[in-house]
């Protein structure tokens, strides 16, 4: 069986209620931390899991929201891994990841100073082992295999989803995409589809271009609910709600998908938790 949490389904906007994008992935004894937005430790630890549990760190690409508290995540990690010797945390990402995080690390130069001058069994910065993909296998232990993928998030590139294996069981990480072939290959027949979404309807009736602009990179609910459907996922998990997802409307968000894609659809707020099975799940008709 496969965890997925989502810790933060928001967005770049603030919201009081929803964190910035991270998805929690919980597979045979390791744990991934698939993109690392606002306020992610804190979903975290209600999570029951901490950034010194963390098996590896994934990114599907280096916008500001999916990256927001990398630094947090880095520093926190480093501090409250207490043995000697700590292993390097894995970080794997798109071409570009290693330049973030060692911007990251560079801008926390004075903290890690401070700390390393202060604990006397701190004596060197964050270790990190950062790998840059766009496609094949970046992770394979015996109980875990995880793919990527390029998507389709242009101007923002190169992007890429990723699929976690476990035990016949398998989820799909999709990111922020439109829907395009390659990421429809990467979830073929597996047993979730964790997507981003925006209400076209919703964002196309505020009056500010900016705005508007985000639907030129992102999935409908309607194209999420498509790329799904195409693919025979068992499981739409739709998140990262763009427009935040009022209280009370969440039957509109999902009828938008279950017109596209007929097994289960689940959405909700942060902390939302799904399992997911070897096999297809298919929900029974009716
Ligand atoms: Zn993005
Ligand atoms: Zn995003």
């Amino acid at each position: 069986m496969i965890e997925v949490t989502l810790l933060g389904t928001g967005s770049p906007i603030p919201d009081p209620a929803r964190a910035g994008p991270s998805t929690l992935v919980r597979a045979g004894g390791q744990t991934f931390l698939v993109d690392c937005g606002r306020a992610v430790l804190q979903r975290l630890a209600a999570a029951g899991s901490a950034a010194n549990q963390l098996s590896a760190l994934l990114l599907t690409h280096l916008h500001s929201d999916h990256i927001a508290d990398l630094g947090d995540v880095l520093i926190t990690r480093w501090i409250s891994t207490f043995g000697p010797d700590p292993a390097p945390l894995p970080i794997i990402g798109p071409p570009g990841t290693a330049a973030a995080v060692q911007a990251m690390l560079t801008a926390f130069g004075h903290d890690i100073g401070y700390r390393i001058a202060h604990h006397a069994d701190l004596t060197g910065p964050p270790q990190v082992q950062v790998s840059e993909y766009t496609d094949g296998t970046v992770w394979d232990t015996a109980e875990v295999r995880v793919l990527a993928a390029p998507t389709d998030h242009r101007p923002v590139a190169p992007t890429i989803g990723f699929r976690v294996e476990h035990a016949g069981a398998s989820v799909v990480l999709a990111g922020d995409t439109v829907p395009c072939a390659s990421l429809d290959t990467l979830a073929a027949g597996a047993g979730a589809l964790v997507h981003t979404v925006i209400r076209k309807d919703l964002v196309d009736a505020v009056p500010l271009q900016r705005i508007r602009d985000i639907c030129d990179y992102h999935s409908t609910v309607e194209q999420a609910a498509d790329t799904a459907a195409r693919a025979g996922v068992g499981i739409l998990i739709l998140t990262h709600y763009v427009p935040a997802m009022v209280p009370g409307t969440e039957d509109q968000w999902r009828a938008l998908a279950a017109a596209r894609f007929g097994r289960q659809i689940e959405l909700g707020d942060d902390l939302h938790r799904v399992q997911v099975h070897p096999g297809v799940c298919v929900r029974p008709a009716g």
